[in-house]
């Protein structure tokens, strides 16, 4: 099992892609699985680059039904078929486009090998892969939008099931309140975590977002709390902020304002607008900001979820 969680940024850009630059996804890699965050043309390309098995993609998650964040899925489903995926796929999609979605898929997409599941998105998401959970927060865009939230839960330690059996634990919700580094007892002795969790073993948990596209929210989610990474869109330079407000977007100043005030570990932004040639210039005016910016480069991130 690995013991980090590597970001493979897939492109940084807005709305249309330029000749050097790819639309706006990131994929995600944990456990031996692989996530991906918005799925637009192109990403199969970038996934074989990063070599990154397309077969392994357990979640797809799409921020909302515009073409630059789903135009690649038919492609990357298609590709899935011809390499003979065969455990489960997970698309997770807006309530509301729900419907839509599996109504284009009918027409372009038949006699899958594999299980493919829509899981319909508002706020109230909550799903897990294994202990990799994943809620969704609202965002303020011209169509249903939704950021994701994700979060791999702080480990004590591990857990010896032979030493609680001995002890007399027997195995169900005693087992898991002795996990959650709490007493318990049976036939009125008290037995500690510490007695069957190895507490070496212990493990820092994780927590990170994703916020594709957004116009500043209008009351920050407490999901957006204690983030190691905040994935953000920052579509426009300060100067087009007309254009921001038009197309429901945030500016470098709006998207580090957000940042300012949730304070990530790290910070990225992304989605940045195929007019800006130079992305330094955006990167400069975002430091101006908030210091901590960075514009994710063509590398994987690695983040340790070790202590
Ligand atoms: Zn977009
Ligand atoms: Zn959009």
């Amino acid at each position: 099992m690995s013991n980090n969680i590597k970001f493979y940024f897939l492109g940084n850009c807005g709305s249309t892609p330029t000749k050097n630059r790819n639309l706006s996804s990131l994929a995600i890699n944990y456990d031996g699985k692989n996530y991906l965050l918005d799925c637009p043309e192109n990403v199969q390309q970038q996934l074989m680059k990063k070599k990154i098995s397309i077969t392994k993609i357990k979640g797809i998650f799409i921020t909302h039904f515009h073409g630059d964040h789903f135009f690649g899925l038919f492609g990357l489903l298609s590709t899935m078929k011809m390499n003979q995926k065969e455990d489960e796929l997970h698309i997770f999609i807006a309530k509301n486009y729900a419907k839509k979605l599996r109504e284009i898929l009918k027409l372009t997409i038949y006699d899958l090998p594999f299980k493919l599941s829509i899981i319909e998105v508002d706020s109230n998401l909550s799903f897990c892969f294994a202990d990799l959970e994943v809620s969704a927060i609202k965002l303020n865009h011209s169509i249903d939008a939704y950021g994701f939230v994700f979060k791999i839960k702080d480990k004590i330690g591990r857990f010896d099931k032979k030493k609680a059996l001995s002890l007399g634990v027997p195995e169900g919700p005693l087992f898991s309140r002795l996990q959650e580094n709490k007493n318990v007892f049976v036939d009125n002795k008290k037995i500690k975590p510490e007695q069957v969790i190895d507490k070496r073993y212990k493990k820092k948990g994780f927590k990170f977002a994703y916020v594709l596209d957004t116009a500043p929210l209008k009351k920050i989610p407490k999901k957006l709390e204690d983030l190691d990474v905040l994935v953000c869109e920052s579509t426009f330079l300060e100067k087009h902020k007309e254009n921001a407000k038009k197309f429901m977007h945030l500016t470098t100043k709006q998207a580090t304002e957000l940042a300012k005030q949730i304070r990530p570990k790290t910070f990225f932004i992304t989605h940045i607008s195929s007019r800006y040639k130079e992305i330094k210039d955006v990167e400069k005016e975002a430091k101006k900001y908030f210091k901590k910016t960075q514009i994710p480069k063509e590398e994987v991130y690695c983040f340790e979820c070790f202590i």
